[in-house]
């Protein structure tokens, strides 16, 4: 069994989507097919959810009416006969008569995620349509049926791996599935999902409880390339990383794979593929516990980071200082991501501000608190990279003109993480290009 998952602008255009069917008929292997939403329809529903929001039922009327009028022109050119063409409308009738309904109700932070849900959700059935329409047999089976998360909004892998088994041997005799990425049940049984871009966490949370034998990750680009190319001119796909590698890459801002999409893989063993629907023979990027070489691999760019510098006089030989620290970050749920430390202070920083008025509050009376925003993390990563000659000076050398607010070394041998202010990053990034890679 594999998995093949296809983002948004893979299925984005009726002829991607004819393209995808063609994709996923090419072997006989059984798979489970995991899709996003068509491109832009989650940014949509986002727009009309907060409209909603804001008490703007006008906007949030005239967002839904052309969302709608884009679905209606898709299906006209995705299928051909009468028949799928009246099960399509059907569908499309069927969620969009949900979203004028809810014009009528009070918005909750439930409803948010019901209309989020909504795209993922039309995506796989009007895919299912187009399938059933060429003749290819398949079973569409619902994530919000086995997809679960728990209080603290993490997957429960335990419980998807029995109700998907479940559902997969209701239609034996079938070796292609249909399922929606992102979508999610919480702890109270409501809809919800695993955050923006969680289709990738999807497909490999699917990929663990099956124990496939690929996740094959589609989407418009080669695979995982030594840089971020909606910045720099010059980037290249890289062949082959660790799954260390690729976590990294991806938590630290490589928006190719969600954050947390790399752990399920990892921790079930199954091989990860990063490949391109519009050029589906290039090679891709293969990821695995093995890195294939050792050195620089790539770079990437966090950004929304908040630095804080907490200076204390007391910090001086206290044993039980940092603690005492971390703990008000663990009381309001808030992760830390990078730290420095020296005898008088720690920086650290934070990439979700929401309760950061509150942990100001409790800091102060262990000394003076700065705090800077709109901060970005750079990460340089590779195997073994700490242990690389030259990799430090190289670094320095192309950030001379760079003002470096905290460096991080040593925290694994395959990470260095500097923090920038953001409106360098684009410099940053490019000057690293060249500086590691030779690239313009
Ligand atoms: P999908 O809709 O298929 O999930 P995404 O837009 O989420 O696709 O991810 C693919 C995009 O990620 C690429 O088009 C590219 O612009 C961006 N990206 C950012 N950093 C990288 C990187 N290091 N390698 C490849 N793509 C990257
Ligand atoms: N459709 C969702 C989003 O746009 C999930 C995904 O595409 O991975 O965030
Ligand atoms: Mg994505």
């Amino acid at each position: 069994m594999k998995i093949m998952k296809f983002g948004g602008t893979s299925v984005g255009k009726p002829e991607r989507m004819h393209e995808v069917a063609k994709l996923i008929v090419k072997d006989k292997e059984p798979k489970i097919v995991v899709l996003s939403a068509l491109s832009g329809t989650t940014n949509s529903l986002v727009e009309i959810s907060n409209s909603l929001a804001n008490a703007d039922r006008n906007t949030a009327k005239q967002q839904i009416e052309a969302l709608e009028a884009h679905y209606q022109n898709f299906i006209e050119k995705l299928v051909k006969t009468e028949v799928a063409l009246a099960s399509a409308k059907s569908i499309i009738t069927e969620h969009f008569e949900f979203l004028h309904i809810i014009l009528k109700i009070s918005f909750s932070e439930a409803l948010n995620k019901d209309i989020l849900a909504q795209g993922e959700l039309l995506s796989t059935k009007l895919f299912s349509v187009y399938l059933t329409e060429q003749g290819i047999e398949h079973a569409l089976i619902p994530a919000l049926d086995f997809m679960t998360i728990d209080n603290d909004d993490e997957p429960q892998i335990g419980s998807i791996k029995v109700k998907l088994a479940q559902l997969l041997q209701r239609h034996k005799d079938r070796t292609i599935f249909i399922t929606q990425g992102f979508i999610s049940r919480n702890a109270k049984g409501e809809v919800d999902n695993l955050k923006r871009g969680g289709s990738d966490y999807s497909a490999s949370l699917i990929a663990a409880a099956v124990n496939a034998s690929v996740c094959e990750i589609w989407t418009d680009i080669d695979g995982m390339h030594n840089n971020d190319p909606r910045v720099v001119k010059k980037t290249v796909a890289i062949e082959q990383m660790s799954f260390e590698e690729a976590a990294e890459l991806a938590y630290f801002g490589a928006k190719i794979l969600h954050p947390a999409s790399i752990w399920p893989a990892q921790f079930y063993k199954v091989p990860v593929k990063l490949l391109n629907t519009l050029q589906p023979e290039a090679r891709g990027t293969l990821i695995t516990e093995l890195a294939g070489s050792v050195g620089v691999k790539a770079v990437a760019a966090k950004d929304g980071i908040t630095a804080i510098k907490i200076k204390s006089s007391r910090m001086l030989l206290a044993y039980g200082f940092l603690r005492k620290i971390f703990e008000i970050f663990e009381k309001h749920r808030t992760s830390i991501d990078m730290i420095t430390t020296s005898e008088v202070g720690v920086s650290l920083t934070i990439d979700n501000d929401t309760n950061l008025p509150a942990i100001i509050q409790e800091l102060e009376p262990f000394g003076s608190v700065e705090v800077d925003v709109n901060q970005t993390i750079v990460s340089i990563v590779g195997n073994e990279i700490t242990e690389t000659k030259d990799v430090m000076q190289q670094l320095f050398n192309a950030l001379k003109d760079i003002p470096i607010r905290m460096v991080s070394y040593g925290g694994s041998s395959h990470n260095i993480s500097i923090l920038i202010p953001k409106s360098f990053k684009v410099q940053t990034l490019q000057l690293l290009n060249v500086g590691l890679f030779g690239l313009e």
